[in-house]
C-alpha cells in the first residue's frame, strides 16, 4: 500500500522504515529539513538500536522516501499517518495540538483523491471526532478523507521491535472499510498473531492515555512506598520482589527510583487530566496529579540525599552523574529526571560533571550549563560524590575496585537501584539509595 508518514520523529521515523520493511510503499514527511535529509541518506537522526539496520533496508528495497512536501504527500498516500509532536501547551496541563492540526491543514486541501487519514499521535479523547470536523471544511469537492485513530505504544529503546511485534495493535474507526484498510495494512502482524482491538476512536484515543497513566501509578506507587521503606527502615527492593512475585501485581515497573521522565509520561497525565476536566470528570482522575506529585517529589529527595552527603552544602563539590536520558538505551533527554537532578545540583554550586554513552549531544544542547565528558573514567575523576541517575547496561558492568581509586571520595547514589550493592560496598564504597535502609 502506499503510505505516508507525516511527523519523522522517535515514532515516525521508526514506523515509516518498518512499515517499508513490511512491504509498503512510504513516504516520510517532516518540516525539519536536516532531519529529512540525515533520513533519506540512511543516517539516523537519533539513537534507537537496530533503527540503523532497518532503515538501510528500507532505503535499498526503493520502498522508502523522505521529503518536505504535504502537497507530494497528499499525492502519494492511500493511508496517512500523522505522526506530530503533542506537547504539554506552554502555562498548562493540556495538550499542544497545534502540529496535528497544521497537518491536516497543510494535506487535506491537496488530496486528490480519497483516502484515510490515522492519527498514531497521542492526543486528548475527542480529536478524531474534532479533526472529522476540521477535514470536511478542508478537503476538496468529492474526496472523502475519513479519520481513525491508531495510538502507539512503542517503547523508546525498543521501537523497532514494538513496531514490527508489538503486543497490540489499537485501532478506532468509523465505519467498516476503515477498519478493514487497517487490517490490510498490518496483515502481516495480524497474521503472526499480534492481538487485534477494532473499536470506536475514542476508545482508542484513551486506551493510550489510561496505558501511560496506569504505567506511570505503578511507578509512584513504590516510589510512595520507598518513601515510607526510608522513614520505617524497611527495605523497598524486597517489598517490589515480594509483590511482585503476586501475578495479578507482577514485577515490572516495580522498580523504585528516581522516577519517569521523557517527551511521554508526564505530558500524556497531565494532558489526561486536563481533558477529564474538560469532559467534567476531573475528580475521576484526580490521583494522577499525585502520581505526578510523587514522580517529582522524586527528584527533589535524590537532590537532598546529594546534599546531605556532601555535608549540607554542595557549593564547589565535584559530583559525577551517571546518565543523561530519561531511560536506558536511548539518547532522548526530554524531561530526563537525571538532567533536572544535575541541573537542580548545579544551581547549588556543584561542580557537575556527567557521563552518558548516547545522550550528552542532546544534553549540550539542552543544558548547556552542564559539564559533560565522553569518557567515563575523566567523569569520575577527583569525584566526592557520584550520582547513577540512569540505569544504562555498562554502569552495571562498572568495576568499583578501579573507579574507587579514580574519585577523590568512594560515595555512591544509586537513584536507580540497578547497581550490586554489596559490591560496591566490599570495594569501599559508601553507597545510599531511595528506599534502602543503610546496611548494619
Ligand atoms: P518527536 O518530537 O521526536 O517527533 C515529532 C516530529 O514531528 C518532529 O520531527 C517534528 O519536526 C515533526 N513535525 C512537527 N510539525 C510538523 C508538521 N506540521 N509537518 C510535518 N512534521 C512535523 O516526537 P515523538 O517522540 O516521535 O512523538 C510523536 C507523537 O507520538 C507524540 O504524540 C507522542 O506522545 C507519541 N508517542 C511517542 C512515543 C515515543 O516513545 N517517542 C511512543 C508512543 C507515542
Amino acid at each position: 500500500m502506499r503510505l505516508t508518514v507525516i511527523g519523522t520523529g522517535y515514532l515516525g521515523a521508526v514506523h515509516a522504515a518498518c512499515m517499508a520493511d513490511i512491504g509498503h510503499d512510504v513516504l516520510g514527511v517532516d518540516v525539519d529539513v536536516e532531519k529529512i535529509t540525515a533520513l533519506a541518506e540512511g543516517r539516523p537522526p537519533f539513537y534507537e538500536p537496530g533503527f540503523d539496520e532497518v532503515l538501510t533496508r528500507a532505503l535499498a528495497s526503493g520502498r522508502l522516501r523522505f521529503g518536505t512536501s504535504l502537497r507530494e504527500a497528499a499525492v502519494h498516500g492511500e493511508v496517512h499517518f500523522i505522526c506530530v509532536g503533542t506537547p504539554q501547551r506552554a502555562g498548562s496541563h493540556a495538550a499542544d495540538l497545534r502540529y496535528v492540526d497544521a497537518v491536516v491543514d497543510g494535506l487535506v486541501p491537496h488530496l486528490p483523491a480519497s483516502c484515510l487519514v490515522v492519527g498514531k499521535s497521542t492526543v486528548p479523547v475527542g480529536t478524531t471526532a474534532r479533526l472529522t470536523a476540521r477535514i470536511a471544511g478542508l478537503v476538496p469537492a468529492g474526496v472523502r478523507a475519513d479519520v481513525a485513530w491508531n495510538p502507539e505504544f512503542l517503547r523508546e529503546g525498543f521501537a523497532v521491535e514494538d513496531t514490527l511485534r508489538p503486543d497490540r495493535i489499537v485501532v478506532g474507526t468509523v465505519g467498516r472499510e476503515s477498519d478493514e484498510t487497517l487490517r490490510r495494512l498490518y496483515a502481516p502482524m495480524l497474521e503472526a498473531g499480534v492481538p487485534y482491538i477494532s473499536t470506536d476512536p475514542s476508545t482508542a484515543e484513551l486506551v493510550k492515555v489510561a496505558a501511560n497513566s496506569f504505567l506511570a501509578t505503578k511507578i509512584s506507587f513504590i516510589n510512595a512506598m520507598a518513601e515510607v521503606c526510608d522513614a520505617a527502615g524497611a527495605d523497598v527492593v524486597t517489598l517490589a520482589d515480594a509483590l511482585g512475585h503476586d501475578t495479578r501485581i507482577g514485577r515490572r515497573f516495580l522498580n523504585a527510583g528516581l522516577g519517569f521522565g521523557g517527551g511521554c509520561l508526564p505530558k500524556d497525565i497531565r494532558a489526561f487530566t486536563a481533558r477529564a476536566q474538560e469532559l467534567g470528570v476531573g475528580p475521576a482522575v484526580a490521583f494522577l496529579a499525585q502520581v505526578d506529585e510523587i514522580n517529582e517529589r522524586q527528584r527533589t529527595r535524590t537532590v537532598e540525599l546529594a546534599r546531605q552527603l556532601a555535608g549540607g552544602d554542595l557549593t564547589e563539590r565535584r559530583v559525577t552523574v551517571l546518565g543523561a536520558t530519561f531511560k536506558p538505551n536511548s539518547d532522548d533527554v526530554r524531561d530526563s529526571p537525571a538532567l533536572a537532578v544535575a541541573a537542580a545540583l548545579h544551581r547549588e554550586g556543584a561542580d557537575i560533571r556527567v557521563h552518558d554513552p548516547e545522550g550528552t549531544e542532546n544534553a549540550r544542547r539542552t543544558h548547556p550549563e552542564l559539564r559533560c565528558e565522553a569518557d567515563l573514567l575523566t567523569a569520575c575523576q577527583g569525584a566526592e560524590l557520584v550520582l547513577h541517575l540512569t540505569e544504562w547496561g555498562q554502569y552495571r558492568e562498572l568495576d568499583p575496585v578501579k573507579l574507587a581509586l579514580v574519585v577523590r571520595k568512594p560515595v555512591l547514589v544509586d537513584a536507580r537501584n540497578a547497581l550490586p550493592h554489596d559490591e560496591w560496598r566490599a570495594a569501599g564504597w559508601t553507597v545510599k539509595a531511595l528506599g534502602r535502609p543503610a546496611p548494619a
